[in-house]
């Protein structure tokens, strides 16, 4: 997390505000019947074209989607292998919300396909923590463990 900044958003986070705007949009077609913690995800990529996800709660629980890992599925599903610049998660409630360990690690995946490290701005309210997947991730194990 950037702590060197005092005002509650990091100039990243400020530059990439269509990307937080993205996730806070797509939040609204949440499934969170049962927790009704509404998340949304929006993936950046070199090219520019963002990919959204948000989370799919289920009944039996165990099976729920996050935004994150629902954004990766859809990028993957359109072709999209690395080039992973930035993300943006966001969810209801004030407080600012971070990717669970799962989503960490698949985020490492496709950003490990283009050898990006992408920044992750982590939104609440009114606040906006960002830091790199590294940072977030660190000594991970990614496709070039495989390699
Ligand atoms: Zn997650």
């Amino acid at each position: 997390m950037d702590q060197n900044d005092s005002s509650p958003e990091t100039p990243d986070a400020r530059k990439d505000s269509d990307l937080i705007a993205a996730a806070r949009g797509a939040a609204v077609h949440s499934y969170a019947p049962y927790s009704r913690f509404k998340v949304g995800a929006a993936l950046r990529f070199a090219d520019g074209t963002i990919v959204t996800g948000t989370n799919v709660e289920n009944a039996s629980y165990g099976l729920t989607l996050c935004a994150e890992t629902v954004a990766v599925g859809q990028a993957m599903a359109q072709g999209r292998r690395g080039g992973l610049v930035a993300v943006a998660v966001t969810a209801s409630g004030a407080d600012v919300v971070t990717p669970c360990g799962r989503c960490r690690q698949v985020l490492m995946e496709l950003a490990g396909l283009g050898g990006t490290d992408p920044l992750i701005h982590c939104c609440g309210e009114s606040e906006v923590r960002t830091a790199r997947l590294s940072e977030l991730l660190p000594a991970a194990f990614g496709p070039a463990r495989l390699a």
